[in-house]
């Protein structure tokens, strides 16, 4: 199996290359991308000699080509997002792994879709953003659509129906799976702040924001941890995955980590997938799905972890999980305008621009202004609509912003 794994880099692209590298009769790695982090890339394509590795810029692109020659790899080398499009939709490429960052994924991981291939998920942004549009692009394209995000990835083990195992595409499977579904419990760790008080919350920094409690993750998502908009996107994910209404999703805090997330069905059934908080788990379920193969993580001893605990979340400390379970109900637009407020907002405050606790004003007072303005037909939403509304809420995010700041835009 040919695999390409978008955002390599990354925390996931990482944990991927480890998995793949214990199974070197089943994949073959043939192409890599990154951003910016050209000397990881470097390494990464002298260990695993991809066919094509992708960067950001063509300066990058030509001194790197010239590293590899000097050192006897014949990786090609490619820059530019239309070289990430162009990768996820090859001929040659069966399995692509979308693990790039925010909408910066959208374009590649939508042509994957298209292209029929075995898509392993774990860019949620831009199944949020698009939506209806990417599982039908999935559909249309005859693509495996596999989650590799924890939560997603349990409850893809526990909605195994009778004939699953023929039918790829995770939205057809949950289809069936779903007659009986009674609700999905996803479990959320808490993140760093879950006992820290509103008042403290006030003056948290990013370096504290990004020290999450169970698992180590990109700059981004630990953010989004630290204000369950984790948890709101991945609500959002689950709805488009097995075709659920948003109030049959709850969100449970299970700061363990070690329950992935629930599944309950009519018969008062709840299956339930557990381990060790590591992504590497996921990931080879996915990658070897049906088959079951070796990840490397640790056995889970559950009698020292002795106790699993829930409880409910706390919205008003936290309320990106409710703006996102309203952008949710809303559909359409709403979760691409939500995506793009707080993709602005976190990273305004990963660079000190912006306190913590406005990152959800903002996006509430992004989102307040969208549904004003917001009366079109859903159903025909095009590319160019996601697109739109994703660079609308981005300016008005900014906007906002600077207001915050004191500055005016
Ligand atoms: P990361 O920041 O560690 O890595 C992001 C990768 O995307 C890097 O390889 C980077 O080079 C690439 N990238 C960033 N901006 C880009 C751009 N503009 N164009 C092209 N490539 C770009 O992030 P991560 O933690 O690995 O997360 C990746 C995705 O997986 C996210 O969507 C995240 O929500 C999801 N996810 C991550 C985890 C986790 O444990 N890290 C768990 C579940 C889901
Ligand atoms: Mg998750």
């Amino acid at each position: 199996m040919r695999v390409a794994v978008m955002g390599s880099t990354g925390s996931i692209g990482v944990s991927t290359l480890d998995v793949l590298s214990r199974h070197p009769e089943r994949f073959q790695v043939f192409a890599l991308t990154a951003h910016r982090n050209v000397a990881r890339l470097r390494e990464q394509c002298v260990a695993h000699r991809p066919v094509f590795a992708v960067v950001a810029a063509e300066a990058d692109a030509a001194k790197l080509a010239l590293e590899l020659r000097a050192a006897g790899v014949d990786t090609k080398i490619l820059w530019g997002a239309a070289a990430l499009v162009q990768i996820a939709g090859h001929a040659e490429v069966d399995t692509v792994m979308a693990a790039i960052v925010g909408a910066a994924g959208l374009q590649s991981t939508l042509e994957a879709a298209r292209a029929g291939k075995r898509i392993l998920l774990a860019n949620k942004e831009a199944l949020v953003m698009s939506g209806p549009l990417f599982m039908q692009a999935a559909r249309a394209g005859g693509a495996k659509l596999i989650p590799v995000d924890s939560e997603h990835n349990a409850i893809f083990q526990c909605m195994s129906g009778p004939g699953s195992l023929e039918n790829g595409a995770v939205a057809a499977r949950a289809d069936q799976a779903r007659q009986g579904v009674n609700r999905v419990l996803l479990t959320a760790s808490g993140g760093p702040f879950l006992r820290v008080g509103r008042e403290a919350l006030q003056g948290v920094t990013p370096d504290q924001a990004c020290a999450h409690p169970r698992w180590v993750m990109g700059r981004k998502i630990s953010v989004d941890s630290a204000t369950l908009m984790n948890k709101g996107l991945e609500l959002i994910e689950a709805c488009l995955l097995f075709n659920l209404p948003a109030a049959k999703v709850e969100v449970v805090v299970h700061p363990q980590s070690i329950v992935h997330s629930l599944v309950e069905y009519c018969d008062g059934s709840m299956l339930a997938q557990l381990g060790n908080p590591d992504m590497r788990t996921p990931i080879a379920h996915a990658l070897g799905w049906p088959d079951r193969i070796g990840s490397g993580v640790e056995s889970l001893d559950i009698v020292k972890v002795g106790r699993l605990e829930f409880e409910p979340p706390d919205l008003e400390r936290f309320p990106c999980l409710q703006l996102a379970r309203n952008a949710a109900e809303a559909g359409g637009t709403a979760p691409a305008v939500l995506n793009a407020a707080n993709e602005v907002a976190v990273e305004a405050f990963l660079a000190r621009r912006l306190a913590f606790v406005e990152i959800p004003r903002i996006i509430g007072a992004v989102l307040a202004e969208h549904s004003v303005g917001s009366a079109q037909p859903l159903e025909d939403m095009s590319l160019e609509d996601i697109v739109a509304a994703d660079e609308w809420a981005r300016r008005r995010a900014e906007a906002q912003v600077a207001l915050a700041t004191g500055a005016y835009a």
